[in-house]
Formats: C-alpha cells, sequence, structure tokens
C-alpha cells in the first residue's frame, strides 16, 4: 500500500424496487411471485398475534402467505410496528421482505433481477480528475442486494471482467456473491501497459 493518501470514491447499491420472490405456485406451478404494493394480514388469537405478509404469484395471481410472527405474545410487540402492519407501512413491507428470516422460515429466496442499481454518479464527477489516479472506491450497500463483485466492478468500470479485474486490486473474494460492503483500489490504464 502506497503512503501517498488515496482518493476514496462511493459507489452505492441500492434497491429501485422491491425484489420478486422465487415460490412455487400450488396452483401453477409458476416459481415467481410479487408483493406487489404490499400488504401484511394480522390475526389476533386470544393474547397472541400472527402475521402475514401477503404475495401473489406473478402468473396466476394466487395469494400466499408468508409467516412473519407466529402466535407471538401482543405484549412483544413495538406498537409502532403493529401500526405499521396494520396500515401496511411500505418500508415495513421492505424490511420484512429483506429480513433473511423470512426467507429462511418460509423456505423463498429473493429475485433481485432488475431491481437493483449502482449508483456511480457521486464517484464519476471526481474521477473525471486525472491527477486522481489510483483511486480507492468504496463500495457501499444500502440494501442488501446479493451481487459478485467482479460483477459490480465491471459495470461501475464499464469495461469487461477481464478488463476489470486487471485494473483493480480487492482484498474481497471477487467471484463470491455478498451484500455488504466492500472497497478495492483501482489503478489508471496507462500504469497497467
Ligand atoms: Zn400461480
Amino acid at each position: 500500500m502506497s503512503s501517498q493518501p488515496l482518493t476514496v470514491l462511493p459507489w452505492v447499491v441500492r434497491r429501485t424496487r422491491l425484489p420478486l420472490l422465487s415460490l412455487r405456485c400450488v396452483d401453477c406451478r409458476s416459481v415467481t411471485a410479487t408483493t406487489g404494493q404490499g400488504r401484511f394480514r394480522v390475526n389476533a388469537n386470544g393474547k397472541r398475534l400472527d402475521v402475514w405478509l401477503l404475495v401473489r404469484c406473478v402468473a396466476c395471481d394466487r395469494t400466499s402467505k408468508l409467516t412473519v410472527h407466529e402466535r407471538a405474545p401482543v405484549r412483544s410487540f413495538d406498537p409502532a410496528v403493529l401500526d405499521g402492519y396494520h396500515a401496511n407501512d411500505p418500508e415495513l413491507v421492505a424490511s420484512t421482505l429483506m429480513d433473511p428470516l423470512l426467507a429462511r422460515r418460509n423456505r423463498v429466496t429473493l429475485d433481485w433481477k432488475g431491481a437493483w442499481g449502482l449508483d456511480t454518479e457521486a464517484a464519476r464527477r471526481a474521477w473525471s480528475r486525472p491527477e486522481a489516479w489510483p483511486v480507492k472506491v468504496e463500495v457501499v450497500f444500502e440494501d442488501p442486494v446479493p451481487v459478485r463483485p467482479e460483477r459490480l466492478i465491471a459495470q461501475g468500470l464499464g469495461l469487461s471482467r477481464n478488463e476489470a479485474l486487471r485494473r483493480v486490486k480487492c482484498d474481497t473474494p471477487l467471484r463470491r456473491p455478498r451484500n455488504t460492503g466492500f472497497s478495492f483500489i483501482v489503478t489508471a490504464g496507462h500504469e497497467l501497459c
């Protein structure tokens, strides 16, 4: 690592809409479901509550329920969160859907295809200065989108994967999907010749 301070550029990964779910429909055997705008169902049973997140098959519209809470004591709920379930609060729909516990409990996986974007705008503005080379890019995940670093780096740099990999130094496994922040260093093209 050089002692010269590196220019640090931010890349941000964030969702552009809610991801779909891989969930086999019992009617039509399609494997894709959507939360649509997002709707909860809350059912009281004595002093216990069941909470589900409703999803629809994208092929036949059949509704399924994903368990969020099962016979949980009413007292265990934060009143604000409970209000959120009743109001179908969009942020609560998103955080519930992206909670890994929901996927595990209901044996579904999230399908992020086309549901996220990489924002390199701030980085690109700073990058136009030639004296900035080499630069460090810090990738921040605002949403837990699983993506292979090699793919993200190639996309962000606008290069082929091989070309991108030649230009970066990264201490993260590049082929293993991850959904948390990492950083890498980009060396200028002419310095590689
Ligand atoms: Zn269906």
